[in-house]
């Protein structure tokens, strides 16, 4: 059984990580795939390819989340091409990891524009469709960073917090009209963001993690496929944890 098919999403930063492995499971589960990319064409194309080989059709777009006309011409786009639009991730965010007193005030904004920033402009470029047709899933890529707060990433942790309340506020918005809003909190996950920690830092953030390992991928897909699906038609204003009981 597809439990997307026949739908249409919206997928941010699907170029690598877990936006990458969510273009992929909701093809699976039979949803055509619109996904950005900032930098990475070469990867997006690859990815073109693997996911109209699942049967479904699939449209990459090079765009800037920070950008809120470059959001408005891919949402636009999105309908143009496929008419209706049933899911929104908004999945692309950076990290820019110093501790405060070393932060300059371009960390910052980087930061706060990308993963924060971002979310607003996709999620205003799509609402009022969403409400026209009183139908629409939004699932905002938080962290558990959001959650707890994690030294060095100040800039980090505030995009992810805000994520979290405005995914509440926007869920108790739009609820009537039949439109979700959730937020999902990864603890570590096994992409470029983490990858690039060194091994001695890993270890040692490993032992912190009560199921001592660090998650994959396709494991936040696959939370995002199910929130997406008509199996979570009640679910909304929630931030929920995918991290091995990390903030427990
Ligand atoms: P990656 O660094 O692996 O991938 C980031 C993706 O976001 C890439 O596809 C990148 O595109 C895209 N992106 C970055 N900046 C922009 C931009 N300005 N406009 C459009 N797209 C952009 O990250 P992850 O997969 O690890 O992270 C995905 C999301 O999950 C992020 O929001 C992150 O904060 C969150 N998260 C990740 C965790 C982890 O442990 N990995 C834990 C908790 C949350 P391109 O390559 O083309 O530049």
């Amino acid at each position: 059984m597809k439990e997307l098919k026949g739908k249409t999403a919206i997928i941010t930063g699907g170029s690598r990580g877990i936006g990458r492995a969510c273009c992929s499971a909701f093809a699976s589960a039979g949803a055509n795939v619109v996904f950005t990319y900032n930098k990475s064409k070469k990867e997006a194309e690859e990815l073109s390819k693997e996911i109209e080989a699942q049967g479904v059709r699939c449209l990459a777009l090079q765009s800037d989340v920070k950008d809120y006309e470059q959001c408005k011409k891919v949402v636009a786009t999105a309908y143009e091409k496929f008419s209706d639009v049933d899911i929104l991730v908004n999945n692309a965010g950076i990290v820019r990891d110093k501790a405060l007193m070393m932060m300059l005030p371009e960390d910052w904004k980087e930061v706060i524009d990308t993963n924060l920033g971002g979310t607003f402009n996709m999620t205003r470029a799509i609402i009022t469709n969403f409400l026209k047709v009183k139908k629409g899933c939004i699932i905002n890529m938080s962290s558990v960073s959001g959650l707890v707060g994690i030294p060095r990433q100040t800039n980090y942790s505030a995009a992810k917090a805000g994520i979290i309340g405005f995914s509440k506020a926007l869920a108790k918005e739009v609820a009537a009209y039949n439109v979700r809003v959730n937020a999902v909190c990864p603890g570590y996950i096994e992409t470029d963001m983490v990858k690039s920690l060194r091994e001695d830092v890993k270890q040692e953030i490993v032992k912190y993690i009560p199921a001592k390992k660090i998650g994959k991928p396709e494991e936040v897909a696959q939370l995002c496929v199910f929130l997406a699906s008509d199996k979570a038609p009640y679910m909304t204003g929630n931030a929920i944890r995918i991290d091995g009981g990390l903030a427990t």
